[in-house]
């Protein structure tokens, strides 16, 4: 197939007249899958309700079918449209958040959306995204469409539409190239089912924003459970993951130095992650500086296209610095140790 790529300036041509939003919603009206950007990442559309189209994204990215998808809506009608019921506590959050990263589960209706995109749970997972693109295409589809990231499942998640085409040209109808998205992160999935929200991804929202809107939140286990044995093999769990190993070291710039060293001496090609602040104290063959330490959304907004860059600089071996675990940083180290399989040294 050929996949078709439309150039939209996001500042100046998202007016749903506009041929090429126009085509991107007619092919999903035919269930063809298309990829837009969002504020966090680009998705990759397709037609919530209908079986066909669905496991056309499932088919594209090589995903899981128990891996559920999120269903991007661009208005409120929408939402009653899918769930069941709409809580006080859910009210606040919309009028607060959306449109944007937070992602809210909620009970859904039974028979609404094909059972492939809720992989057959009694809920469903909504989002209204802050970006013009996507709101025009969704509008424009008269539809809910179910995004996921629009890359190839366990690789980073796109933040270009050159790395969406990298991963999916010739598996999808087409791509509107809208420029780079802006947080860089997925959004935070909240579950809104029980009295007391839960975040089961960290995200674009952070929990510090949540609770300032709705008192606790609650965060799922399985996030918190650290795994900090330097280095566990037989239990590598990789996604967002770049093809060279990676490891994130909590230590001084010395120690990692001493680790790259070591790699180097093994005749290895070693790679770096690091801020702008620290990358001129580091040698190693390819180092990135990604973002700015003292403002971590350039971090987030940099990681998948860092994490890619290190596939094209063809090293062997990645260490990455370790950020601070608040704010955005939670979400930062949540995907920057999923990318390394949980690898982690800590300077003793
Ligand atoms: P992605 O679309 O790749 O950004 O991932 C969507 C995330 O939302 C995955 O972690 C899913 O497991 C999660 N998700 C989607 N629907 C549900 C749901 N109904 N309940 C819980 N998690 C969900
Ligand atoms: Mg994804």
């Amino acid at each position: 197939m050929e996949t078709k790529i439309w150039s939209v300036d996001k500042n100046n041509e998202v007016e749903h007249s506009y041929p090429q939003l126009q085509e991107a919603a007619r092919l999903l009206r035919e269930n063809e899958v298309v990829a837009f950007p969002t504020e966090t990442v680009y998705g990759l559309g397709a037609n919530a309700r209908s079986d066909e189209a669905v496991a056309k994204i499932f088919q594209a990215k090589g995903r899981p079918s128990d891996n559920p998808l999120i269903v991007h809506i661009a208005n409120r009608n929408q939402l009653e449209e899918l769930v069941k019921d709409i809580p006080n506590l859910v009210d606040k959050l919309i009028n607060h958040f959306w449109p944007g990263p937070l992602t809210l589960v909620l009970r859904k209706k039974d028979h609404i959306l094909s059972e492939k995109v809720t992989a057959e749970l009694s809920t469903v997972a909504v989002r209204m995204p802050d970006h013009p693109i996507a709101l025009a295409i969704i509008e424009a589809s008269g539809l809910p469409i179910a995004a996921p990231s629009a890359n190839t499942s366990g690789k980073p998640s796109p933040t270009l539409a050159s790395h969406v085409i990298a991963d999916l040209d010739g598996k999808i109808a087409g791509v509107v190239d809208g420029g780079p998205t802006g947080v860089g992160l997925e959004s935070t999935v909240l579950d809104c089912t029980e009295e007391i929200p839960v975040i089961l991804r960290p995200g674009g929202v952070t929990r510090e924003e949540l609770e300032e809107i709705c008192g606790q939140v609650h965060i799922d286990k399985a996030l918190v459970q650290e795994n900090e044995a330097p280095r566990s093999p037989g239990m590598k769990y990789t996604h967002y993951a770049p093809k060279a190993p990676l490891t994130v070291v909590k230590g001084s710039l010395g120690f990692i130095q001493e680790l790259v060293s070591i790699q180097q001496e093994q005749g290895k090609r070693v790679g770096i992650l690091t801020t702008i602040e620290h990358e001129a104290e580091y040698s190693a063959d390819v180092i990135v500086a990604c973002g700015s330490v003292d403002k971590l959304e350039t971090v987030a907004s940099q990681l998948y296209d860092t994490l890619r860059k290190f596939d094209e600089a063809a090293v062997d071996i990645i260490y990455s610095e370790a950020f601070p675990d608040k704010g955005i940083g939670q979400a930062i180290m949540n995907r920057l140790l999923k990318a390394a399989g949980q690898q982690v040294i800590i300077e003793e």
